[in-house]
């Protein structure tokens, strides 16, 4: 288990709340190698941070251990990623506005890993008639899934889908669109397939100034359709959107990690040697997992861990003044948010893991 004495720590700090809290993530990171002290130290000031008060009432000064593995078997995964690959490298030379259209249509093929395929057949169809895919889960309803206004009444054969969404992407403008929807009775959300015909009858508005110059576009959904049992995702089970979330973080932190490269090479943003050796080892740990060909359980919390890892060094950058101008600056902060929140991937790496039995000499 990685530990801030790793990043050069004294003895004395072993139990120090700095310490202890990082662990759930430092623990995930270190499956990728050796971490950077440097990386340690801001991944450390940031757990620190996000303690919300539910998890410094709890907080012993106990390690922490890794959970009960359920042992769930790895299933095989054909990424469709050549594409991917190609624009990744671009990033890297041009930047990320450039590209970031395509990067995501390709974000919308690795969906298919997720569909039947009918449902794969229809889309595909649609796509390649010229409508764009929209991912819907940010609710009006708030971050919590009882609070959710996007709503699924079972109806007739289907589903009465009420939609309340919030801060999509390009969701202002036609195409269709995958929903996350509370469902009566069920723990989890589930998704659904709605499509261009059924997404025009809604109204959408523009959310807020765009990002990466004039590329990326948020807006705001609101309205209600009749969705058929077949357009419900069932494949991958009931965590089908943390699988799919789990699938395409990676390649954005692997963007990200491209688009820094970038702006350092126009000298948008100033990199020291420590910082530059965190954004390597980012890039690199997410490069392994992107070439991945198995899906683990575990990966959902490797890939948390890399994706909060990814949002501390933006912060960091931005807030010690790293990048020069405000709208670089407003760009990298968007990022921190999109596909999870440093709190959201932080709370779930705790939950993920429980507090050893004391040692005796730790008492
Ligand atoms: C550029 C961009 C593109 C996006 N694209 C999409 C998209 O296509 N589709 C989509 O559905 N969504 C999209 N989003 C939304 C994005 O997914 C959310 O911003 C993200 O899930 C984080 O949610 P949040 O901002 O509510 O923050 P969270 O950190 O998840 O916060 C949620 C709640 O937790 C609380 N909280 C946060 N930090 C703490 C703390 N330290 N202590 C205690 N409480 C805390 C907050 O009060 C808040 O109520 C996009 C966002 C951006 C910026």
């Amino acid at each position: 288990m990685h530990t801030l004495m790793q990043g050069g720590e004294t003895g004395s700090s072993r139990h120090s709340l700095l310490n202890v809290c990082a662990q759930p993530v430092l623990h995930r990171l270190s499956l990728y190698g050796e971490l950077p002290a440097q990386l340690i130290q801001i991944i450390s000031r940031a757990s620190v941070r996000l303690m919300d008060s539910d998890m410094l009432i709890s907080q012993t000064m106990h390690n922490y251990e890794a959970a009960e593995q359920l042992n769930r078997p790895s299933v095989a995964l054909s990424q469709p990623t050549h594409d991917l690959e190609t624009i990744l490298e671009r990033i890297e030379q041009d930047g990320l506005a450039l590209h970031y259209r395509s990067f995501m249509q390709n974000f919308a093929h690795l969906f298919s890993l997720f569909l039947t395929p009918d449902q794969y057949e229809r889309a595909r169809a649609s796509i390649d008639a010229g409508s764009a895919l929209r991912f819907l889960m940010s609710d009006a309803g708030g971050p919590t899934l009882t609070s959710w206004r996007t709503v699924a009444q079972p109806e007739g054969d289907g589903f009465k889908l009420h939609i309340d969404k919030v801060w999509g992407m390009y969701a202002n403008l036609d195409g269709m669109a995958i929903v996350a929807a509370r469902t009566p009775g069920s723990f989890f959300p589930s998704a659904f397939l709605v499509w261009p015909e059924q997404y025009k009858t809604l109204k959408r508005t523009l959310c807020g100034e765009p990002f990466l110059g004039d590329v990326v576009q948020l807006g705001n959904v609101k309205g209600t359709v009749q969705v058929a049992q077949e357009d419900r995702l069932k494949v991958g089970g009931p965590a089908v959107l943390n699988k799919y979330l789990t699938t395409v973080r990676p390649f954005l932190v692997r963007a990200l990690m491209a688009h820094l490269e970038w702006l350092a090479s126009q000298g948008r943003l100033e990199l020291t040697p420590d910082e530059r050796a965190s954004r390597d080892f980012i890039a690199a740990a997410a490069r392994t997992k992107t070439l991945a060909d198995r899906y683990e359980s575990e990966d959902v919390h490797r890939v948390l861990a890399l994706k909060l890892a990814s949002n501390e060094l933006l912060l960091h950058l931005v807030s010690r003044g790293a990048v020069a101008s405000f709208l670089d600056q407003r760009d990298l902060l968007a990022f921190t948010k999109m596909e999870g929140s440093s709190y959201r991937c932080y709370h779930e790496l705790r939950a993920s893991m429980r507090v050893a039995k004391p040692e005796p000499e730790s008492i």
